[in-house]
């Protein structure tokens, strides 16, 4: 990669409880999703028929103790986990 290289931008797939969110746009996100294209219903801060940012989601991190990184894995085993939590 050298400067001039076009990034592709990428996001960390932030898992909580009962929802997850993007940690680039920090709207609602699918679990399942590869890229941010969907926001996920019910999330507060989404809007109707509203479109996610596109990041592409490099990685995983909980935003609930109680979700472990064992939990990460086994949702996303595609993705490694961030051991950092943020909300
Ligand atoms: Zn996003």
């Amino acid at each position: 990669m050298t400067e001039s290289t076009l990034q592709e931008q990428t996001a960390t797939l932030l898992v909580g409880a009962y929802r997850s969110r993007c940690s680039h746009c920090q709207k609602g996100a699918l679990l399942s999703d590869t890229h941010h294209h969907r926001v996920a219903p019910g999330y507060p801060r989404a809007q109707r028929q509203e479109a996610g940012c596109g990041a592409r989601f490099t990685a995983t991190a909980s935003t609930e103790i109680s979700l472990t990184h064992a939990d990460l894995t086994d949702l996303r085993p595609d993705l490694p986990v961030l051991s950092q939590t943020r909300d």
